[in-house]
């Protein structure tokens, strides 16, 4: 996943849970769950939670990490420490479309024929560059040359950084160039375009999972021998899951809610108000109230879903007034001025704004803010 822009971070705080080194030792988080840990760094993150969920014709896993070689031989050798290997995988489950969760899917897939299940509109998405008129050379000179030149593992670490970094905030624009908001898209350097059309061409055939079992909120899949039901939590993505075992009371919670960050809520979105959709995700997954176990895609257990579900609201409750606030000091402002306002200047760009953009269009389609577009096709919002 990709974090949310932090606005105050002092320099010497002790690492959160979420950005704990991946651990070796594998944990037994609840009946016939454990809990396998994978390294990845990424921005904010230490390691993501591969879940294992055993039953009697094998083993389902949950998230199991990025794409690479580096990552599977890991999680061969946890599934070993479990007595388990990759031919007793039958089901793997992706909460979502990032590459810490989906990377490892396509390959175990092969190697042992497990099912993979998504969401219904499980996507990746488009590139993290969508101007690809301006390259210097054709889409299979830069194949060719990266194949040649580019380890696999490292060029699917990259994109896997690219796609949760910066530069998603630039992708699907509803203008021809640039952000929604008018602003700059963050352009990533040639080198990591290279490395996209690398894994479009390339590694896009042999790491991007195919779903072969699509799910919708309410559908049951047994897991770990019992029934979990699917719970669809758009916000964070669009094809985000979790999944509810009232009998064990177990909630997999994937990166919708984590314990201790927030995660990245982008203005670009198919939705018209995709921070609206992320509350009322939050919202449907505090009613649940028989969950006394959360296991998060990063971190450690917890218990009090409803209780965390309130303070992640809260958190942007408290940014958009901070939004309202910063709007009567400066009056009329482009989504960039809240930004920098919002954040410190180490946080600014494309990210930051595409946070703003998301915060201030629900104020705006709440009655709370006013927008038009200026001659330079800015966005310049009111609020107040
Ligand atoms: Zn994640
Ligand atoms: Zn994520």
């Amino acid at each position: 996943m990709s974090t949310t822009a932090e606005s105050e971070t002092p320099a010497k705080k002790p690492p959160k849970q979420e950005q704990e080194p991946a651990k070796q030792e594998i944990t037994e988080v609840g009946d016939n769950v454990l809990r396998l840990e994978l390294d990845i760094s990424m921005p904010g993150l230490g390691h993501v939670n591969c879940y294992a969920l055993t039953d009697r014709d094998g083993v389902a896993l949950v998230d199991p990490g990025l794409p690479g070689p580096k990552t599977y031989d890991t999680l061969v050798s946890r599934l070993k420490q479990a007595n388990l290997a990759i031919k007793d995988v039958h089901t793997v489950i992706v909460t979502h479309s990032h590459p810490d969760h989906f990377g490892g899917a396509a390959r175990i897939a092969r190697e042992s024929g497990a099912k993979v299940v998504g969401h219904a509109n499980f996507s990746f998405g488009p590139a993290p560059h969508h101007d690809h008129d301006h390259s210097e050379a054709s889409v299979d000179d830069l194949a060719a040359h990266d194949e040649a030149e580019v380890h696999d593992e490292e060029a699917l670490e990259a994109v896997s950084k690219a796609v949760v970094s910066n530069y998603v905030a630039s992708t699907p624009s509803r203008r021809s160039k640039g952000t929604p908001w008018g602003g700059e898209s963050a352009k990533p350097p040639m080198r990591m375009l290279l490395k996209w059309r690398f894994f479009q061409l390339i590694g896009r055939a042999k790491w991007y999972p195919e779903i072969t079992h699509h799910v919708r909120q309410g559908d049951v899949l047994k897991l770990a021998g019992r029934e979990w039901f699917v719970v669809h939590t758009p916000g964070h993505t669009e094809d985000h899951i979790c999944l509810h075992d009232p009998e064990s009371r177990m909630f997999v919670a994937g990166d919708h809610i984590l314990p201790t960050i927030t995660p990245h809520i982008s203005g670009i979105s198919e939705r018209i108000d995709p921070l609206n959709a992320f509350f009322e995700s939050l919202d449907q997954v505090a009613e649940i109230r028989d969950v006394e176990n959360v296991i998060p895609a990063h971190g450690h257990p917890f218990d009090d879903l409803a209780g965390r579900a309130q303070s992640i609201k809260e958190h942007h409750f408290e940014r958009l007034d901070k939004i309202k606030s910063i709007g009567r000091e400066i009056g009329p402002g482009t989504v960039a001025d809240f930004s920098h306002k919002l954040f410190k200047p180490r946080s600014w760009g494309a990210m930051a704004e595409s946070e703003t953009y998301a915060h201030l269009e629900h104020l705006r389609l709440t009655g709370d803010a006013d927008v038009y577009e200026n001659k330079e096709h800015k966005l310049i919002y009111t609020t107040g």
